[in-house]
């Protein structure tokens, strides 16, 4: 039997803002001490009234406007009751029937909702006690909804990771998995039927991406061997055990009508159209190059191939040396090239052992320099790549440190005609299989070439010398 597995995403992301999202107490995910950002307000005291966050509404718009979304011309907030001590209110602020954002699109997922809610705080299980941290009660959060489109765990993945990328991109949060900033949580269910949907299961508790991926595969597996053995799914919410990779049932779920959601009579309504910086046209003219036109920019603009561009730009500090990178090689659509590979290969591998991506540890002009002595064969691949490390580890100038390491090559044609001449007189063999036909013979003369100019001839040189000679 076949199954069709479908997929749809939840995520909530903390965003940045100066204050938390009804009241002035601060929002500082990286505080450490706990309940010192609070105040009456995000503490929930009688008589208190909530103050909406401009700059958390701005965020969910400009969100909106970067994935095509409609932006709600009337928006409101509800009260969506619950009791936990996370929540001193007895209900979370958030949005029910009025979303700030409605449909959209990203990395080819369709886009329910965007809306605009307040975080809970943090409680914290240890030695048979709880602990409450109130810091984050009260955080301005985004929760964004999918359609239930996506069919594999690889697609979920590449969505997740574009969000975050967006919404660094528009300095809407850092959005980080391992700090809680960003959670997804995945609805999974399998069908044989064609056009019917089987029941859906919840898994929460993801903090990687990986994870995302992982336990969406697991979910796939375990509910179809269910159904394989006659058995049916449960709607349920389960959550994701790390160490076990593998989902556990957590509750059946409650449905919207437990949360008895109602417009919380304390908060004004949004009339966007009275905000004229909330205008789609303002909201459009604020966003920065968003992820996808830059990389069609690389790909239109230099040539290069999809991994590539998304590798280039899968963070903001690589993008923006790429690009200053480019600048200082005047755009030029070969040397750009280049210099993207030796990111791509010779400088991610020095990063990766260094366990950092230091892109402000290197000058781009420094770079560039570099990138025009491999072009103009002054520097072998092999010299280029000893150079770099020397460059990012301590910096200075790429041609003095070659020349001090005796990494240049030698362009000088009549020493390495030399060079060439004594391996043709002695290499019998193979100038014998290269005349009839053997390319493999030219690599060995091309080497020993190199070998009897001391390692620093040009290889592509050395090779026309070769031919010349040997015609
Ligand atoms: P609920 O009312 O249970 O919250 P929603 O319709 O609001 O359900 O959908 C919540 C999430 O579950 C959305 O991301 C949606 O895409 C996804 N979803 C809905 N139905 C399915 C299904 N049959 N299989 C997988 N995901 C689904
Ligand atoms: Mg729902």
């Amino acid at each position: 039997m076949t199954y069709i597995p479908t997929i749809g995403l939840e995520v909530h992301a903390e965003l940045k803002t100066r204050t938390k999202m009804f009241c002035a107490s601060k929002n500082d995910p990286d505080e450490t001490r706990p309940n010192v950002n609070t105040c009456p307000i995000c503490m929930a005291h009688p008589g208190t009234l909530p103050v909406i966050n401009r700059e958390a509404v701005r965020h969910i718009l400009r969100i909106g406007s970067a994935i095509g979304g409609k932006l709600a011309d009337f928006s409101e907030f509800d009260r969506k009751s619950y009791f936990y001590p996370d929540m001193p209110k007895g209900y979370q602020i958030s949005q029910y029937e009025y979303p700030l954002v409605s449909g959209g699109e990203l990395a080819g997922v369709a886009i329910t909702r965007v809306h605009l809610e307040e975080d809970t705080a943090r409680s914290i299980h240890a030695s048979g006690k709880s602990l409450v941290d109130f810091n984050r009660a009260g955080i301005p959060l985004m929760e964004l909804v999918t359609e239930p489109v996506i069919h594999d765990a690889e697609t979920a993945g590449r969505f997740a990771r574009e969000l975050q990328l967006l919404l660094r991109t528009l300095g809407a949060g850092e959005a980080n998995l391992e700090k809680g900033e960003m959670r997804i949580e995945v609805n999974v269910s399998v069908s044989n039927k064609k056009g019917a949907f089987g029941t859906k299961v919840e898994v929460k508790n993801i903090n990687s991406f990986r994870s995302v991926e992982r336990a969406i595969a697991f979910e796939i597996h375990r509910q179809i061997a269910l159904l394989e053995k006659g058995e049916k799914v449960e709607q349920a919410t389960r959550g994701w055990d790390e160490t076990k990779q593998e989902t556990f049932h957590q509750r059946f779920k409650e449905g919207s009508a437990d949360y008895r959601y109602f417009p919380d009579p304390d908060l004004p309504k949004l009339f966007r159209s009275e905000i004229s910086e909330f205008s789609p046209e303002a909201l459009r003219a604020s966003l920065p190059e968003l992820p996808w036109e830059r990389r069609a920019r690389y790909a239109r603009t230099y040539a290069l191939k999809e991994s590539d561009t998304t590798y280039l730009c899968a963070t903001t500090e690589r993008a923006t040396f790429f690009d200053a990178v480019a600048t200082a090689l005047h755009g030029d659509k070969e040397l750009v090239a280049l210099a993207a590979n030796y990111i791509i290969s010779d400088l991610a591998g020095i990063f990766a052992k260094r366990a950092e991506e230091e892109y402000t540890a290197l000058d781009p002009l420094t770079f560039a320099k570099l990138i025009r002595l491999v072009w103009s064969r002054d520097l072998s691949s092999r010299g280029a790549k000893d150079t770099l490390l020397i460059l990012v580890e301590q910096g200075g100038d790429p041609e003095s440190i070659a020349k001090e390491r005796g990494l240049i090559q030698s362009h000088d044609v009549e020493t390495l005609r030399h060079a060439v001449k004594s391996v043709v007189a002695e290499e019998t063999k193979a100038v014998e299989e290269y005349r009839s036909g053997k390319e493999a013979a030219l690599q060995y003369l091309i080497g020993k070439s190199m070998k009897a100019a001391k390692g620093a001839g040009n290889p592509a040189i050395l090779r026309d010398l070769i031919i010349e000679e040997l015609q």
